[in-house]
């Protein structure tokens, strides 16, 4: 047998395999050791064209600047003047650059340079940082208060939160995506994280329209007016209280267990950007803390689920501590684990890898 028949075969068996297992949106629950040519959505994220832009500085014209302020536009950076987003690096793009720098613990130079491109580069929630033209990130802070002693974690205007007597919120999946019971296992997790440290509990109910917080996939325009916007980019977003809607770009790979997804630079661990989710749905704001969870942009392939200090304060302001949890002064350092050594579990990735195998034998 030819090699390109050994290959339409193994095709073949690994599509079988995926469309058992994988339904809309795409889950890896461990692609650690698949071929990374048999891995989707491995071509470029949504903003790797601002790479083109490292180096610019204020006063120049370059292709791609509109797109970027597009992009600060979009995160609460730049005004609603959308008619002045032409190739310009004006005063405006300046100013919103610095801010950016500021919330990213970046220096303020108000350049485009590496660091900051980088940064911009990538994959981040779709919330924006500055709400209604005032932010509570370093940008909106003074000098002075920009150290390790200052709480960074913030509020959306006006601290919405669920009131007093909604201690027990009720959550529920959209019928649509047909969840397996692993991946809305991830979304019980990445609700224990809060409910360790506050008196909030989390229920799953069946009943998705009674739901206090309704969670979905969706992809590009799904009607709130955000739309998402394909692979990296954007990954999820969700709405203050009391709107409880949580939704996550089904056109990302998401990792649905701790493995290393090493031949995908794409796949995003999906409890790491739920718990950051849900935060929102309790009315935290983005935070400047690189180890919060709170911060707004998470790279693929890390895991970090572990709610830091930074992100318990901001919660307990809100809801107050966990009555049945001693420790209530919270984490002394944010935790970031990246993925790492397969656990041992016969995941998807060891199944095709054992077809592959089969195959070659057989064949
Ligand atoms: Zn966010
Ligand atoms: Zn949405």
């Amino acid at each position: 047998m030819k090699i390109h028949q050994k290959i339409t075969i193994l095709l073949f068996l690994l599509s079988l395999l995926s469309s058992s297992t994988t339904s809309f949106p795409n889950f890896f629950p461990n692609v650690s050791s698949i071929p990374p040519s048999f891995l989707p959505n491995t071509t470029a994220g949504a903003w790797d064209s601002f790479n083109k832009l490292s180096g610019c500085r204020p006063g120049q014209q370059v292709t791609g600047i509109s797109k970027l302020k597009n992009y600060f536009h979009y995160f609460g950076y730049l005004g609603n003047n959308t008619s002045n987003f032409t190739d310009d690096f004006d005063d405006a793009l300046e100013s919103a650059v610095k801010n950016y720098q500021r919330n990213f613990n970046l220096n303020a130079t108000g350049e485009l340079d590496e660091p900051t491109v980088k940064q911009i580069s990538k994959p981040r929630c779709g919330v924006a940082d500055i709400v209604n033209g005032t932010s509570t990130m370093n940008s909106g802070r003074s000098e002075s208060m920009i150290g390790h002693s200052v709480a960074h974690y913030t509020f959306f205007p006006g601290t919405p939160r669920w009131p007093s007597q909604r201690r027990d919120l009720t959550y529920a999946f959209n019928p649509g995506n047909q969840l397996s019971d692993e991946v809305k296992r991830v979304f019980a997790n990445a609700f224990s994280r809060w409910s360790e440290w506050t008196p909030l509990t989390f229920t799953e109910t069946s009943s998705y329209t009674s739901a206090d917080l309704k969670i979905g996939f969706y992809a590009g325009d799904h009607g709130d007016g955000e739309s998402f916007d394909g692979v990296l980019g954007t990954l999820a977003h969700a709405f203050a209280p009391p709107a409880g809607l949580l939704h996550l770009d089904s056109d990302e790979t998401w990792i649905i267990n701790d493995v290393l997804a090493s031949g995908s630079p794409t796949a995003m661990d999906l409890e790491s950007v739920a718990v950051h989710e849900i935060g929102h749905l309790l009315g935290l704001g983005h935070s400047s803390v690189e180890d919060a969870i709170m911060f707004p942009t998470i790279s693929s392939g890390v895991r970090k689920v572990e709610l830091a200090r930074d992100d318990v304060e901001g919660i307990q302001v809100l809801y107050g501590t966990n009555p049945d949890n001693n420790g209530t002064t919270g984490p002394t350092i944010g935790q970031r684990e990246v993925n790492g050594a397969t656990r041992g579990v016969l995941g998807l990735g060891q199944v095709i890898l054992f077809v592959i195998g089969l195959t070659m034998f057989v064949l």
